[in-house]
């Protein structure tokens, strides 16, 4: 049985796609619905969400913003005003087209994103520069009609916080974009152990109705990229769409500068494929609903439990500690937890109580040591920091590893093919080189990071003078 339950998930360097389907199953984060496409997340998975979502949260309130909640439901006229943005989405826009029996008068869309609303109540509010800035944010699902969809990567319905915020100047909206992309990569990073590069997205893959986009992008165990977070300064195309306008400090009357920035359960997906093995999932300790779970050993034996729940009962106030008191077999019980991810198992059993002490074994190295009792909350402090942080490092190496530049073509396909992961080559700014990139090796264009470097002064595509480093992958 206990062996079954492993041998059930495949291995990931055979059929990474199947590891993944088998992992969010089998880990129960996710059930399919009889909705195509759609998601039902289970109480793990949720709860993962939850951590994500009230550390994201405490840093989304700490920077000044507040929550609001906007209506689901977005009528066809308003949202088709700011030209770029309905373009942008149309595809992927579900329509509601009846009330009850009663054709509508006027379609509504279900909300792909909520600038038009946001923007039609910012006109009625904001008259004055004493308005300003207005950082309003909000917790929602919004519903894309994708084509191909797989659970928590792309899914007709996901929940997400889209922020949505108004400013004097482009200055304090260039300012407030850049503030929310650190804000994202503090979560990955620190909170998530996922390691980012920041940058600029390029024309073609900037937000609909943007400026421009900055992105935080990082990189799979499979060699493949992940948008992780994307933050945009709108600008004032929506503002003048909308009419959004201010006196200012001279009276005069002037357009809103407008940001939007948005982090979405696809993180948990990130996450998933970022640090699991095949054993499962692993959860850094930060977000791990359970971060230790004891099991207790020979428990029909007396005094057994009682130990396991006094040490549960001891624990509690510092870590989140779960306990398998069921009367499965401890060897199915291991393999449960590795399977969930949980950072650290604690095992006791008769004669660990003899000796006041207790096992602790990791989940991300396999490592086992004997720990007394009385330094038991001070070693899985340090233990379960470990953890975050190893889990952080070891995903840095990898994407080092799998970092490749290249000078030209040839060396991009053959890159690409033979090792996956970031391509950086340099590129002449033009769309027509990304288009070409694109069909003859299906990477797309991840971002031109903050971070440059001159590789060399030609375009990687047409040999033009080159104006960027761009990051280019293959992409979920
Ligand atoms: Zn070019």
């Amino acid at each position: 049985m206990a062996k079954n339950l492993v041998e059930q998930i495949t291995n990931m360097d055979e059929d990474f796609a199947q590891w993944y389907t088998d992992v969010v199953l089998k880990a129960e984060l996710v059930d399919y619905s009889s909705v195509r496409g759609s998601m039902i997340i289970r109480p793990y998975g949720y709860a993962i969400w939850e951590n994500i979502k009230n550390a994201l949260d405490t840093e989304i309130k700490a920077t000044g913003h507040d929550n609001v909640y906007m209506p689901l439901l977005i009528p066809e006229s308003l949202l088709q005003k700011e030209k770029d943005h309905i373009e942008g989405f149309a595809p992927e826009v579900a329509w509601v087209t009846h009330g009850g029996d009663e054709e509508l008068a006027e379609r509504l869309c279900i909300r792909p994103t909520s600038e038009v609303l946001f923007a039609e109540h910012y006109k009625n509010i904001i008259h004055s520069y004493r308005d300003l800035p207005k950082l309003y944010n909000q917790w929602a699902n919004v519903v894309r009609w994708e084509k191909t969809t797989r659970p928590f990567l792309r899914t007709l319905e996901f929940l997400w916080q889209e922020g949505h915020t108004c400013h004097e100047t482009d200055q304090d909206a260039h300012e407030e974009t850049v503030k929310m992309l650190e804000v994202y990569a503090d979560i990955c990073e620190r909170v998530l152990a996922i390691p980012v590069v920041k940058g600029q997205k390029t024309e073609k893959e900037k937000f609909a109705g943007a400026k421009y986009t900055y992105t935080i992008e990082s990189l799979m165990h499979d060699g493949k990229a992940l948008q992780s977070g994307t933050s945009h300064n709108l600008g004032t195309g929506f503002a003048k769409a909308f009419g959004i306008e201010f006196l200012d400090r001279n009276g005069k009357l002037q357009t809103v500068h407008q940001t939007s920035w948005g982090f979405t359960t696809r993180i948990i997906g990130a996450m998933i494929m970022v640090h699991g093995d095949d054993k499962g999932l692993v959860l850094p300790p930060v977000v791990a609903p359970t971060q230790v779970l004891i099991v207790p050993i020979a428990q029909h034996k007396e005094g057994v439990l009682d130990a396991a729940y006094e040490l549960q009962q001891a624990l509690k106030s510092k870590f989140r500690v779960g306990i398998d008191a069921s009367d499965k077999k401890p060897g199915w019980k291991f393999n449960e937890s590795e399977m969930k991810g949980i950072p650290v198992r604690l095992e006791i059993g008769p004669r660990d109580i003899e000796e006041n002490k207790v096992v602790l074994v990791r989940r991300d190295t396999g490592e086992k040591r004997t720990v007394d009792q009385g330094n038991l909350e001070t070693e899985l402090e340090k233990l379960l920091e470990d953890i975050q942080k190893n889990l952080y490092d070891k995903a840095l190496q990898h994407r080092i590893k799998k970092t490749h530049a290249v000078k030209t073509m040839e060396q991009f396909k053959d890159m690409l093919a033979k090792e996956g992961g970031f391509i950086e080559a340099m590129w002449c700014g033009k769309q027509g080189c990304e288009d070409r990139i694109k069909e003859e090796t299906q990477a797309t264009s991840r971002c031109i990071p903050f971070e440059q470097e001159r590789l060399s002064e030609t375009c990687v595509c047409c040999g033009d003078g080159a104006e960027q480093l761009v990051i280019w992958a293959k992409a979920y």
